[in-house]
């Protein structure tokens, strides 16, 4: 199979023309043709042999549907076939003017989070740069097919199938795409990557492009926190937090705390002071998530007045806090929920 034209940014397209014995100097055009929708406007500005080399040397196919679902609040999940009869899902989900779009890093994921739907499938493999940025081109194609091709581009968050920062070099290859000017062009704004706080590649953060990161903080008690999320074992809290307060944030950038409200679990009072204690005296955002139950799980989702409840005492601290309404339930595309198979409605 051969590697995506997808997965290049401008030094890797000049690393190519070189090795292909042609000078550099249209690689910016090139770049532009390649993430522009292939504009043929642009084709007499390169030669004939540029582009033959390029259509041989690369793939520009995108991953197929192989289903579309939709929820009644606008939501729409992807079944996305990959070169090799793989499947990742990602989601478009319409918040105010935009969509966000939720793409996948990995076939499943080898972190195994207890409340997660996709931790269950274990990781089949890494998604390839061009895999990654392809799930993005294909969502906005099919947005622009629905509503015109005046639709903004959709915000990203990398909190699909898998564990982004264990796919580390992949990940960093499609942000550098997403961001580049001669890429996508997306500001580093415009995307979040949630993290279960896998260490490794929290030290390495430094080289990814300045996007927005989350980590999901779930739980401030370590035995809890164990239990959802086992790499807490090896990588526990304090140490991910130690990791987290050096990072240079930028203007007004903040880290968000994602935190999955379990019934029972992870709701009570004392959880939300022993939060607070964690978060407070940082530029924090705490996002409360109210659990989606998936068929088979054994834990339960708090009621309204549990969530606005847990709120008030985060509130209290002064906290910025957030409840991520619940977008897609009914077809299994909220948080933690994703798996590829295709589901009945
Ligand atoms: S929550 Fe994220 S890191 Fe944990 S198993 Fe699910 S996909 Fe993997």
């Amino acid at each position: 199979m051969l590697p995506s034209l997808y997965g290049n940014n401008l030094e890797r397209i000049e690393s190519w023309l070189l090795k292909g014995g042609h000078s550099t100097s249209c690689a910016d055009i090139l770049c532009r043709y390649i993430y522009n929708g292939r504009n043929k406007k642009l084709l007499p500005q390169f030669s004939k042999t540029v582009l033959e080399q390029l259509e041989n040397e690369f793939t520009s196919e995108l991953p197929k549907p192989s289903s579309i679902q939709r929820a009644k609040d606008g939501t729409i999940k992807f079944l996305l076939e990959l070169h090799d009869g793989e499947k990742v899902e990602a989601v478009l989900i319409p918040f105010y003017k935009r969509y966000t779009l939720c793409v996948s890093s990995q076939v499943g994921c080898a972190m195994n989070c207890d409340f997660c739907y996709t931790g269950t499938m274990g990781l089949k493999r890494n998604l390839e740069a061009g895999e990654i940025v392809g799930q993005y081109l294909f969502a906005y194609e099919f947005l622009k097919a629905e509503k015109g091709s005046n639709e903004p581009r959709p915000n990203i968050v990398m909190m699909g199938m898998g564990e982004p920062l264990h796919n580390f070099e992949e990940v960093k290859m499609a942000l550098k795409v997403f961001t580049a000017e001669k890429g996508l062009a997306l500001s580093p704004r415009q995307i979040t990557l949630s993290t279960v706080g896998y260490l490794p590649g929290l030290k390495r953060w430094h080289e990814m492009p300045p996007v927005n990161l989350a980590l999901s903080l779930h739980s401030p008690i370590k035995e809890v926190r164990d239990k959802l999320i086992p790499v807490n074992r090896g990588w526990p809290l304090p140490e991910v937090m130690e990791v987290l307060d050096k990072l240079p944030l930028h203007h007004r950038q903040v880290i968000t705390y994602e935190y999955l409200l379990i019934k029972g679990m992870t709701d009570r009072d004392s959880d939300a002071h022993e939060l607070a204690k964690i978060i407070l005296g940082k530029r924090a955002m705490i996002n409360l998530i109210p659990f989606n139950p998936y068929p088979g799980s054994e834990y339960k989702k708090p009621s309204t007045d549990d969530v606005e409840r847990f709120k008030k005492i985060l509130v209290s601290y002064s906290l910025m806090t957030m409840v991520r309404t619940t977008k897609g339930d009914e077809i299994l595309a909220a948080c933690g929920q994703l798996k590829a198979k295709q589901l009945s409605l």
